[in-house]
């Protein structure tokens, strides 16, 4: 596996143990991160038989290589785009659902004894500009006024108590985010998902489904499998072998670097209050102190979109200096990329498509969403009462011109950049 992955060098490999396949199941669940787990483990519950599929190991896909920033993830068109687009009930269902994903995930972390370095010690988001600085002023005080959100702005005068950093303009406090271990996550979901019964097969990619009237056959290099349903759960890692989400998601690159491990006090000097970072501009950037607190994790779309790994740590020095220039002669030790899976309207999905079930097309912010959509999407299957969503009525659109779309998002990556770029040099 991986070894340039920070968050793999302290956790202990876990290959579960790899039974004959049946040749029959109830559930056949195509990929083992958060999403098709925690479906898994859910279905497993309620006395499914259900067998989980993945390509590589438990985790392969974003699920053990993300940042690990959890908060309520709102919706990436802001609320005055949701506005916009679906009037004020609408808009307001769907962020509330992003505290009761929030809610659900902190629950299930503790009620199960996740071990997952759960910290919900805040998120600073420094402003680029004054005017984003003013703009989130308004978003945070519409979130408090309309859902309760806590949060406080900090000046530019006061931000070093929040940021080891001048760079920006003051920002916002949210005090409902923090952080977590992906790794430790992932693995901890399986090893729950297993003690239900559920059956994990890694290293084994689902090649082709054929459904039938009794439901699917669905081929893999170990053998075929007929299951009663079949979950879609591959996210940005999904080909032509799962087009139902294949077909429905633009994959965009994005990277991340670890620096080797710093002093105690340069760490306190960076995030005094242990909060996970970010800041304003249409190209998302982020940072945060690993949880075990030594090291220091910068991430983002930066650098030449799906570039090589060499071109995008040049790209993270010159971005990670703007920011902390006193980290000029730090050195990366860990430098890793992912993709993250986009939709034509910018919002996560769940449901049923072209004969499967799925859930993803979390627009890169799916830590504590795909575990409540996974568990949501079991009670879907299940036609539990309560498991309505506020994402169950937009339409899974397919994204025009598939084959071009990575393409697409690279150009945009780059447009982004240079609006990003010309707005820090406004007055
Ligand atoms: C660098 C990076 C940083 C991120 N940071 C954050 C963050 O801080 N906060 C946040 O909320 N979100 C973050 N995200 C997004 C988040 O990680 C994802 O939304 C989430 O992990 C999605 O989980 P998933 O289970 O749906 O998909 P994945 O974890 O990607 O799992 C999909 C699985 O499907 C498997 N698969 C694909 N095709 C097949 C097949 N044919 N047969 C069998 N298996 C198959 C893959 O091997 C993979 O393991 C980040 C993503 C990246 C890449």
């Amino acid at each position: 596996m991986p070894s340039n992955q920070v968050y793999w060098e302290t956790i202990p490999t876990f290959e579960p143990e790899q039974a004959a396949l049946p040749k029959r199941t109830d559930i056949a669940v195509i990929g083992a991160g958060y999403t098709g787990l925690s479906v898994a483990l859910h279905l497993a519950r309620a006395g499914r038989q259900v067998v989980v599929f993945d390509a590589g190991g438990i985790g392969a896909g974003c699920s053990s290589r993300n940042g690990g920033m959890a908060g309520p993830s709102f919706h990436k068109l802001g609320s005055a785009g949701l506005m916009a687009r679906y009037g004020e009930e609408k808009t307001l269902g769907i962020l509330r659902e992003g505290l009761l994903a929030l809610d659900y995930f902190e629950d299930f972390v503790k009620q199960e004894n996740i071990d997952c370095d759960l910290q919900m010690s805040g998120r600073f988001r420094g402003a680029r500009t004054a005017a984003d600085y003013e703009s989130t002023a308004r978003e945070c005080q519409w979130l408090n006024t309309n859902l309760g959100l806590p949060y406080h702005m900090v000046s530019q005068v006061e931000q070093r108590s929040e940021i080891g950093s001048d760079f920006y303009k003051g920002g916002a406090v949210y005090h409902r985010d923090g952080g977590i271990h992906p790794r430790k996550l992932v693995l901890s979901l399986a090893r729950l998902a297993i003690a239900a019964g559920v059956q994990i097969v890694t290293d084994c990619p689902v090649t082709g489904l054929r459904q039938n009237v009794s439901g699917t056959e669905l081929e893999t290099p170990k053998g075929n499998i007929h299951a009663k349903e079949v979950v879609v759960a591959t996210n940005a890692y999904s080909d032509g072998r799962t087009p139902a989400m294949h077909r429905r998601v633009v994959q965009i690159r994005t990277a991340a670097v670890a620096t080797e491990p710093l002093p105690a006090e340069v760490m306190a000097s960076l995030s005094p209050k242990g909060r996970t970072l970010g800041e304003s501009g249409r190209i998302f950037m982020w940072f945060r102190p690993t949880p075990d607190g030594k090291r220091f994790i910068f991430g983002g779309r930066i650098g030449k979109p799906g570039g090589d790994l060499a071109t995008q740590h040049r790209a993270f020095s010159a971005s990670v200096n703007r920011v902390f220039p006193q980290l000029e002669s730090v050195a990366f030790s860990h430098i890793w990329s992912g993709d993250v899976a986009y939709t034509t309207d910018h919002s996560p999905h769940i449901g049923f498509e072209d004969g499967v079930w799925l859930a993803g097309g979390y627009c890169g912010s799916g830590v504590t969403r795909s575990l409540y959509f996974g568990m949501k999407l079991a009670r879907k299957i299940l036609q539990q009462k309560d498991a309505d969503t506020a994402f169950d009525d937009l339409p899974f659109a397919r994204v025009p011109f598939k084959p071009f779309s990575r393409s697409v998002a690279g150009w945009m990556t780059k447009w982004y950049a240079y609006q990003d770029a010309r707005d820090l040099k406004q007055p």
